[in-house]
Parts: C-alpha cells; structure tokens; sequence
C-alpha cells in the first residue's frame, strides 16, 4: 500500500478577503508526480506556496508525512525534507558552486561534504564540471538546471516545480523533464509540479489535479483527465474540442445512441434513454479520410465538407462541417499528402468508446 506524502481537508487561503484556493482537498502519494494543471491566475503558485510552508493557509487541514503541518513546531522540521524550484529563480551574481550551495540549510557541515553534495548535484542536472562558471554566463536552459541543483542539492523528499520549463525553449524543457523523472525513479523523490502545459503534463505526471477558479474540480490519471474530463469546463481546458449537447434516444446495455442536432452518434455510456447529455471526445480520436469505405471498426462515420485549418506545431486541426462541426486533428504531413483545403469534401470517423458522456450540467 502507498502512504500518503501530503494530505490536505478543505484548505483555504484567502488575500484580501478573496478566496484564492478554495475548499480543497486531496491527496499526493509518496513517490508518484503529482501534476497541477490549470489557467493562469488559476491558483497553482499559491497552492504550492500552501504545500511548501512558505505560506499560511487561512483555513483547513494539511499532513506531510503523516504529520500536521499546522502545528507551530512542526514547519521547520518539515521544510527541511522539501525544496520548491520556483517560476522564476533568483540567481546571483557568482559561481555556480555558489549558488547550489546557498540552497544547503546545514551551513554548519564540514567543506568536504558540500562539495560532494554540490558535486552530486551537478551531476544529476547535467552540469558536471560548472561549478567555476560564473552564474551568469549560462544559458536559460543552463541556469534552470542549475536552480533546479540548488533544490535537490538537500536531497529533499518532495519537490515542488512551478512551472519550471515556462520559458525555456523546447529541447531545454524536455532536459528538465527528463531529469524530473530520473530524479523520480532513481531517488525515489515525490515530484509536484505546476505547469500549463498540457504536453508536459500528460507526459509527465502520473496523476493530475485540475486547479480551476482556486477550487480543484477533478483529480484523476492523465487518461481520466484528458478523456473523461467531468465538466465541460475542464473539458475545454485540456483541449477536447468536440463537445456537444444531445439527448440520449436509445441504449441497449450501454451501447448508446445520442441524438445531436439530428445526428445519431454511437456513445458507450450507462445513461438512460430521455438523458439530457453532453458528449466529449478528442481530436486526436477522430480520422479523417477521403473515401466513405475506408475500413474502419468506428461506429460513427460522416461525412462533410472542410469548414476550417487551424495549424499548431506539427499537427493541423481540421473542422469539418458534418451538419455539426466535427474537429479531426492531422499530421501537417497527411494534411498535404491527402490535399486538405477548405471546401474539400472528406469523412470522418471516431469510436463510440472514444466518447465520453457527461449528464448535462
Ligand atoms: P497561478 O500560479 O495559477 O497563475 P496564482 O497562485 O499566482 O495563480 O494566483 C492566484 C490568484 O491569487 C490570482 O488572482 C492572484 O492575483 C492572486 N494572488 C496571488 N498572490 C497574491 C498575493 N500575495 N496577494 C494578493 N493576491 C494574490
Ligand atoms: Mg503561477
């Protein structure tokens, strides 16, 4: 059984008489990544400014290692076993050895064992040999290593990451998550980390929490967050852009029929016939092609004319005019080798398990 590294009841922090983390309550279990996704402004630095016990919670409940984290005396043996890299970190203006080392709290222990310890923290960022360097001659992607050292040079048992890759170009960012996992799996460090991004998020955590408005609305697996979000607003947040009311006319052991503006989509779902529903489900889920009699088990095949191309990074999202708009997302690639365009006349087809359905709300 894994036990729990933080728990927390109703937490509550208010500024200025404004609820800015509201009535939440979940729990990160040791030695899993544990993501926090959410808009800006929605809360993610706050709350893990809450879990560090660098802030005070207004109200509610908080356990770290099974213990109460609000106690008076309890803060500062606790902080000692976490360590948070935060959005933006300060650097100064000397060597990098220097700056790994300010993050060591036991200032009293011999030279030899901060310069291991300093060492060994070079080493699990990747930058073995620069301690001499001074600190401003690195690059972002360098300089975000080296605070990440200054964090994991204590050998914390939690680290949080606030949305540490924010602004870091892509190979840089993916250093840093490769060493988030490293650090997972070798040191077993429990790993909390904000970001909003969606990429790295998915590719990252094993859990997420979804932070909305200071509330957190669903805890869930990356599959559960991304498919099976359970509100439209979510929903629209982590990209599912296929949404829709319907009713549900017929449903025979779970094999479901919707009625959407006239249209009959396939739904695996236990909801009731007369269920007022909204159906949810990914682009990514939906295949385009340009013959009706592609051989394909999805249970919902239309066909339409293209409406819209959204272009993003390698990938295009296609908007097809079904009678209802139906986005399928393409590889640049297959958009050109099938001759996508607007006006161009195509089928679409997508499972009736890729659609999720939520009572409407
Ligand atoms: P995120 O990290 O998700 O962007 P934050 O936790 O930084 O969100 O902020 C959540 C809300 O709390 C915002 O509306 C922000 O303006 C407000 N806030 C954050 N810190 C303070 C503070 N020290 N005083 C007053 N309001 C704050
Ligand atoms: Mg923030």
């Amino acid at each position: 059984m894994s036990t729990s590294a933080i728990e927390t009841h109703a937490l509550l922090k208010k500024y200025d008489e404004r609820d800015v983390i509201r009535d939440v309550s979940f729990s990160i279990q040791s030695g899993e990544i544990f993501g926090i996704i959410g808009p800006s402004g929605s809360g993610k630095s706050t709350l893990l400014r809450l879990l560090d016990l660098i802030e005070q919670p207004t109200g509610g409940r908080l356990t770290i290692f099974g213990t109460d984290a609000l106690v008076p005396d309890a803060k500062f043996p606790l902080r000692r076993r976490m360590a948070l890299l935060s959005q933006k970190p300060v650097i100064f203006s000397r060597s990098v050895f220097d700056n790994i080392a300010i993050g060591m709290e036991y200032r009293k222990k011999v030279k030899s064992e901060i310069s291991r310890a300093v060492t060994d923290a070079l080493d699990a960022v990747g930058l073995a040999g620069y301690g001499k360097r001074s600190a401003r001659t690195l690059s972002g992607g360098e300089a975000q290593r080296m605070a990440l050292a200054r964090a994991v040079v204590i050998n914390p048992e939690i680290l949080f990451l606030d949305e540490p890759t924010t602004n870091l170009d892509p190979v840089s960012a993916e250093r840093i998550d490769d060493i988030i996992i490293r650090l997972n799996r070798e040191k077993g460090m429990t790993v909390v980390i904000s970001t909003h991004d969606m990429i790295q998020g998915q590719h990252l955590a094993d859990r997420i929490g979804v932070i909305m408005d200071g509330a957190l609305p669903q805890v869930g697996t990356t599959k559960e967050i991304f498919h099976q979000p359970t509100t439209t607003n979510i929903a629209r947040f982590v990209g599912v852009k296929n949404m829709y009311a319907g009713v549900i006319t017929e449903n025979h052991d779970g094999e479901a029929i919707v009625d959407v503006a006239g249209k009959h989509i396939a739904a695996v779902t236990p909801f009731h016939p007369q269920t007022k529903v909204t159906l949810l489900f990914r682009p990514e889920d939906v295949t385009l092609h340009m013959e009706q009699s592609v051989k394909t088990s999805a249970r919902n095949v239309f066909s339409g004319i293209i409406k819209k191309m959204i272009p993003s990074g390698p990938f295009v999202d296609v908007i097809v005019d079904c009678g209802i708009d139906l986005t399928a997302l393409v590889t640049i690639q297959s958009s050109e080798d099938l001759g996508l365009a607007r006006g161009v006349k195509c089928w679409v087809s997508f499972k009736a398990t890729a659609v999720h359905v939520i009572e409407e709300q």
